[in-house]
């Protein structure tokens, strides 16, 4: 699968990265691991981008991931940062907002409605079609936005009328058509299977959060990084672009302009993540990962994870939920989410709150993505020494980002085209 945008010349040695974020850091650990000479420019006072943990009242608050979704290639990743993972809790409930009641996201009616529709044919699968889409005749529009959307928007913050067939299930990209729903969980669940076991698998942490994995990185890299950098972009020899889409756009915009329109039309979800340390806990969220929440049921949040439930020892034993929502939260908001979802729970109650805003929070996962990405790396075809790469081009989570960065160092100037 392509996922970095253009290529390098493995015969110039050395590469100038722009960015220190994790798409930035992973791409130049395995870079500097392969022999080359790297040169990271990060336009602000620190490593990281939107990953980042603060340290409050002996507590841990993550800025964005609070936690590595696990595959083999970011646990042996870990392995050679001689970095200890923190096993998420095992055992925990999640749950799905029902009803305006934090439940399991399989009710029977949800059941009932894929066993009775399971027989049908889903729609032939094209470039143009949506989740929403693929899903409708299984589960109609009501399960849609009660359970599918919910629950997609936990990884990609957009609702499945958004998101694009082929973007989330990639391995049935190339298939056309299934003749029934059965055949697709029946070849879904066999590919899962075929997938290669790990010793340790689900969310991972670290002590200290998810710092501690940007720190060991930039340890490894210090002499690389150059922080505060505010010269103009410029491209000499090989050059990878590691930040957001539109900020990629306005760096190649005199270069590049072709690259750059296509860039821009790339589009982001706007995301708050706010962290809340309460006296108490939620009771309805215990023994829980937290709850997703269906678009328009009246919350401001689409989800709220249970930080001390999932990494325990992160925690302190202190009750600390974050929240994450589609606009920009205030204390306002949150508390308004708090009396929805436990109606003891009090202004009194909250202790301290963490919050942090993007105007691009996370890329859309839609038909324009897609679109977009695809005439990129038509664009970006005839380029020797420029590469682009990011979470809108290598996959939405971190370990797609490292999976990404290691396939690409191998050969950086013959990347396998599929597109
Ligand atoms: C709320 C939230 C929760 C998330 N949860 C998870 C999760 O649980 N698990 C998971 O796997 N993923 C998660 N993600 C996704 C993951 O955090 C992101 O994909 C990842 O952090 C993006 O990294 P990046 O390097 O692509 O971009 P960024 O983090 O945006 O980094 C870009 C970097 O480029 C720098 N930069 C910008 N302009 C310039 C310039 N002109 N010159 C030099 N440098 C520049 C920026 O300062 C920044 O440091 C989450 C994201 C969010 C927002």
């Amino acid at each position: 699968m392509k996922r970095v945008i253009g290529k390098i010349n493995p015969k110039d040695r050395h590469v100038t990265i722009w960015g220190a974020g994790f798409s930035g850091l992973i791409l130049g650990y395995y870079l500097k691991d392969m022999g080359y000479r790297i040169t990271i420019y990060e336009r602000s006072n620190k490593v990281g981008g939107k990953l980042g943990t603060k340290k409050v009242s002996g507590s841990y608050v993550e800025k964005a991931a609070n936690a590595l979704f696990l595959n083999a290639d970011s646990l042996e990743l870990l392995k050679e940062l001689k970095l200890e993972p923190l096993p998420a809790s095992k055992k925990l409930k999640r749950l799905l907002m029902f009803h305006g009641k934090p439940k399991k996201p399989f009710q029977i009616g949800v059941l009932t409605r894929i066993s009775m529709n399971a027989h049908k044919k889903p729609p032939l699968i094209t470039d143009g079609l949506t989740v929403a889409e693929f899903f409708r005749p299984l589960l109609g529009d009501d399960y849609i936005d009660r359970f599918l959307s919910p629950v997609l928007a936990g990884i990609y913050a957009t609702p499945a009328e958004q998101l694009h067939f082929k973007s989330i299930f990639e391995d049935f990209g190339n298939m056309a058509q299934f003749d029934s729903y059965w055949n697709f969980i029946k070849i879904m669940y066999r590919s899962n299977k075929a997938k290669p076991k790990t010793e340790l698998s689900g969310s991972v942490s670290f002590e200290g959060g998810m710092q501690t994995l940007i720190n060991r990185l930039a340890e490894i890299l210090k002499s690389e990084i150059k922080l505060n950098y505010k010269e103009p972009f410029r491209m000499k020899g090989n050059t990878i672009i590691c930040t957001d889409a539109i900020t990629a756009g306005d760096l190649l915009k005199e270069l590049r302009p072709e690259l750059s329109v296509e860039l821009k039309r790339v589009r982001y979800q706007e995301l708050s993540s706010a962290t809340v340390f309460l006296k108490r806990d939620i009771k309805s969220l215990q023994k829980s990962f937290g709850v997703l929440i269906p678009f328009e049921s009246g919350f401001h949040s689409i989800g709220v994870i249970n930080n001390k439930a999932i990494f325990p020892t992160n925690s302190q034993n202190v009750s600390s939920y974050t929240f994450i929502s589609r606009k920009k939260l205030g204390l306002e908001e949150i508390q308004e989410d708090l009396k929805l979802l436990s109606s003891d729970i009090t202004p009194e109650d909250i202790d301290h709150s963490e919050i942090s805003h993007w105007d691009n929070g996370l890329p859309v996962y839609d038909l324009q993505r897609y679109l977009s990405v695809k005439k990129l790396h038509q664009l970006a075809a005839k380029e020797e020494h420029l590469a682009i790469f990011g979470n809108f081009a290598a996959g939405i989570s971190l370990r797609e980002m490292i999976t990404a960065a290691k396939n690409f160092v191998v050969n950086p100037d013959q990347y396998p085209d599929i597109y």
